[in-house]
């Protein structure tokens, strides 16, 4: 296994770019560390595929290095390049055997035959392909047929990383979670680099340690599911995590915080100090929907928001509120009674976050 470096990486597939919107990926810097489980998130289109691509060498970059350890590997071809790549559908030989399937990739690395037998036999107990192992590959469903595919990528452990792209798409939803767990379970047991490509955020959740959200080409935060929630480095974060996303108000520059309509919610110092340094007109500020004080009584820094909807979601329920101009959302516990069309809300500072042209203001103890 390998640490993956991507140094100042950019590419366009256009030969004559004449602005960023021309980069399937805008110049990044990013490291995939030694025997990580990560997860790439990204809605579609964001370039996800064409950074795993670029990674295991079936696409040349524009622009920048590709590192294994430490090495450049720009010029390798994907064979050299030691990766297993899993593709969002399955790529198998129809011909042979699942059992041949899978020891294919160990035969081309030149494994003694007990070897391989063993190595097959446990990547299939852990697939649960033991019943059609001797069977030929096109007479599988397509879920099976997925399951050879990552199988085939499974079976060595002496890959620098396996990459996977979407790779359940094609499965059905019972054995996603099913897989996913299985895929923790063998990064466990191996300790492979693994880089998991989804736009599903509980995919990504469930599977990684840490989350690499992707959004116009770049990794705009790097981080675990927590850091993810509690402190979204770029609007797009706060928008994308969390069920439903993070509250986000277009705010304007006043002495002591900022306002918006007619009510100036204050800042910290260090959030005051940025609006002052920053000549940028583009302020906003978000809160999640599970950090916003709900109140049926007015209280001192609360405002008034008429109820609009009230969602009961079983153990949580979903209020749809009205602040002025803004909707927006709160996220409140079953028992919390909404009494009335009209609640009092409460910004409370610590999750109150500030953002400058679309990404965060670190507090100082960041
Ligand atoms: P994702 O995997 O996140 O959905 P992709 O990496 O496939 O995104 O695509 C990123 C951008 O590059 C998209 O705008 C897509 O249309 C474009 N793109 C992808 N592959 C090609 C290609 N072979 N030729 C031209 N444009 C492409
Ligand atoms: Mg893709």
């Amino acid at each position: 296994m390998a640490e993956i470096q991507l140094n100042s990486l950019a590419h366009s597939y256009s030969k004559t770019p004449s602005g960023p919107e021309d980069y399937a990926i805008r110049q990044m810097s990013h490291v995939w560390h030694k025997g990580g489980a990560y997860a790439l998130l990204g809605p579609s289109g964001c370039g996800k595929s064409t950074m795993l691509n670029i990674i295991s060498g079936l696409l040349a970059p524009s622009e920048g290095e590709v590192l294994f350890d430490n090495v450049k590997v720009n010029e390798l071809s994907p064979k050299d390049r030691n990766i297993a790549q899993v593709f969002q559908f399955p790529v198998i030989y129809d011909s042979m055997t699942v059992y041949d399937n899978l020891a294919f990739p160990l035969r081309n690395a030149g494994m003694p035959k007990a070897k391989i037998q063993a190595k097959v036999d446990e990547i299939a107990a852990i697939l649960e392909l033991g019943e059609v192992l001797h069977n030929k590959a096109k007479n599988l469903t397509a879920d099976e047929k997925q399951k050879v595919s990552m199988g085939r990528g499974l079976v060595r452990d002496d890959v620098s990383a396996i990459l996977f792209d979407e790779p359940l798409t094609v499965i059905d939803p019972q054995l996603k979670w099913k897989l996913r767990r299985k895929l923790k379970q063998i990064h466990e047991q191996f300790n492979i680099t693994m880089v998991y490509v989804t736009h599903d955020q509980l995919e990504a959740s469930t599977f990684a340690d840490k989350i690499a959200v992707m959004y116009e080409g770049q990794i705009v935060q790097f981080g675990t599911p927590r850091e993810l929630f509690e402190r979204p480095n770029h609007t797009f974060v706060g928008y994308f995590i969390g069920s439903p996303g993070m509250n986000l108000i277009d705010v304007e520059r006043v002495s002591g915080g900022v306002r918006f309509d007619d009510f100036t919610v204050a800042l910290s110092q260090v959030q005051q100090r940025a609006t002052e340094h920053s000549p940028s007109q583009n302020l906003k500020i978000g809160i999640r929907p599970e950090f916003l004080h709900v109140s049926n009584q007015p209280s001192d820094d609360t405002f008034k928001c008429k109820v609009k909807d009230v969602e009961d979601l079983g153990t949580y329920k979903i209020v749809s509120l009205q602040l002025g101009s803004q909707a927006i959302l709160a996220r409140v516990d079953e028992d919390h009674e909404i009494a009335g069309d009209t609640v009092y809300v409460g910004f409370p500072p610590q999750w109150l976050k500030l953002y400058i042209d679309e990404f965060l203001v670190e507090e100082q103890d960041a």
